[in-house]
């Protein structure tokens, strides 16, 4: 196949960025999104020029590094899957593909298509976490949870932190990645020590990163690599409510 490329290009932070146009040739249907960029980068290397920087990591879809826009649409065509597991043979020979950052005011773009997403490290550090020792394996297996609970928590845990619903929202809200966190901990019952805490805490966060607010369009369901639902962000609101009103 042969492609038209209008990819991102930004030398730093501070610098404007713009779209450079490559064509790509031998472009293999069986290829994957990331190992068509690097055969990009290969040609662009012997040509002596700039090779095009974009995260990537397990190429598994698990580590949620390869934040790529891809017409428009974060992670690209397909519903469920990161854009490393997007393969050329949902793209058409002679079709243009337009490659960009996430973009949102928190996520600041480092260079090309890399973005700075620590803030979601930092909405972690503020109450992400359990501080109960559970003890080892067994110890955490003779805790009984109830069933429903526990596939609820295993789905909300799929969360890989890579800011799809982010770039997907246009007031760049983090609610679904944070909603996701926060009932992930706060349905087991090693998570209850903190959880009102933790869901306050989270929050605030959030909000002193600059993400926006949820307006409930869904955008975020539709962008996420991991299929998180919406549901979980109404738990968040009714967790939060409850530590405004209930917990000191
Ligand atoms: S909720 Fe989905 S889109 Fe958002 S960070 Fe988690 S996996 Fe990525």
């Amino acid at each position: 196949m042969r492609l038209t490329l209008r990819i991102w290009r930004q030398k730093d932070a501070t610098s404007p960025g713009s779209f450079v146009t490559y064509v790509k040739d031998n472009v293999v249907p069986d290829m994957s999104f990331l190992e068509m960029l690097d055969a990009l980068n290969r040609e662009l290397v012997e040509r002596g020029e700039e090779p095009v920087a974009f995260e990537s990591d397990c190429r598994e879809g698990i580590c949620g590094s390869c934040s790529l826009v891809i017409n428009g649409i974060p992670h690209g065509p397909g519903r469920g899957k990161a854009s490393c597991q997007l393969y050329m043979r949902h793209f058409r020979d002679g079709d243009t593909i337009t490659v960009e950052p996430f973009r949102a005011k928190p996520f600041p773009v480092l260079r090309d298509l890399i973005v700075d997403r620590s803030a979601f490290d930092r909405i972690m550090q503020a109450g992400g976490f359990i501080s109960v020792n559970t003890g080892g394996a067994p110890d955490a297996n003779t805790i009984p949870v109830p069933k429903q609970n526990q596939e609820l928590a295993m789905d909300a845990a799929a969360c890989i932190g890579c800011g799809a619903c982010v770039a997907a929202c246009k007031n760049a809200s983090a609610m679904l990645f944070v909603a996701a966190k926060v009932s992930h901990l706060g349905l087991l019952p090693q998570g209850q020590p903190e959880r009102y805490r933790r869901v306050r805490n989270m929050v605030a966060q959030m909000d002193k990163e600059g993400f926006g607010a949820c307006s409930n369009t869904f955008e975020c369901e539709a962008a996420c690599p991991k299929q998180i639902s919406v549901r979980f962000i109404a738990r968040l609101n009714r967790d939060y409510l409850r530590a405004l009103l209930f917990e000191p």
